[in-house]
């Protein structure tokens, strides 16, 4: 496994391709403040869990080797606060930039989940297309915090359920594993729906072709 970390800014340029072997995926990190989406992103990139974390609002990136392929995570740790925007908020430019999104609340939070549910909301009705095409993984965080818990697992469940997203509860204080799994569903996703894309293109590619065999008129 390469682990490489680095600073980029927001402008990244996406250069993946379905066919090539190298796959780079932006995966936009959001929620409210205090949640642990610095921690998940620290956890991720070293594996181990510091504690305390600045408020920066930062893009890094990280290789690694999945089933054979070179997969390239660029991952924006969004943070409000040092923004100036209200809790939330999503950028015109964060939504264009995200391939996948990972929506982090605290299960001892309520109004963190609360933020969760708009932002899922602003999500799909910003990109206003099929679920499948726009992944998103929904992050219950702190589960070490149980005896502090205001938000119940299927309350979590649910949500992701009604909104066809990935949905999973961590500890990123406690285990790297969890957070592992996090953004390796969303990778997936992310294939996914690359590979229903390219079909969908592959589909209309074919009715061009017939359309032009037949002499229809093309409508679209
Ligand atoms: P952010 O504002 O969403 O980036 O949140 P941070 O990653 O800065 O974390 C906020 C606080 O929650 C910090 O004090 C972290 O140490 C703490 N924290 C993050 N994840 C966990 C967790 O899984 N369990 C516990 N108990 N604390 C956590
Ligand atoms: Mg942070």
């Amino acid at each position: 496994m390469v682990v490489q970390v680095n600073q980029r800014t927001p402008n990244s340029r996406k250069t993946m391709d379905g066919s090539q072997q190298r796959v780079e995926a932006n995966i936009l990190l959001l929620g409210a403040d205090n949640v642990g989406k610095s921690a998940l992103t620290v956890r991720f990139l070293t594996r181990r869990f510091i504690g305390e974390y600045g408020d920066i609002d930062s893009i890094y990136s990280r290789s690694d080797k999945i089933d054979g392929r070179d997969i390239c995570f660029n991952i924006w740790d969004s943070s409000h606060s040092q923004n100036g925007d209200e809790a939330g908020h999503i950028s015109e430019r964060q939504l264009q930039w995200a391939d996948g999104f990972i929506l982090v609340y605290s299960i001892c939070d309520r109004a963190s989940f609360n933020v969760v549910r708009q932002q899922v909301q602003r999500i799909r009705q910003a990109k206003n297309k099929p679920p499948t095409a726009v992944p998103i993984i929904i992050v219950g965080n702190k589960r070490d915090l149980q005896h502090r818990r205001t938000v119940s697992s299927e309350e979590g469940r649910l949500l992701a359920l009604s909104a066809d997203c990935g949905f999973f509860e961590i500890s990123a204080a406690e285990t790297y594993h969890g957070v592992l799994l996090v953004f390796h569903g969303l990778i997936e996703l992310i294939r996914e729906a690359r590979a229903l894309k390219k079909g969908a293109a592959g589909f209309r590619g074919i009715v061009r072709s017939m359309s032009a065999v037949f002499g229809r008129k093309r409508t679209e």
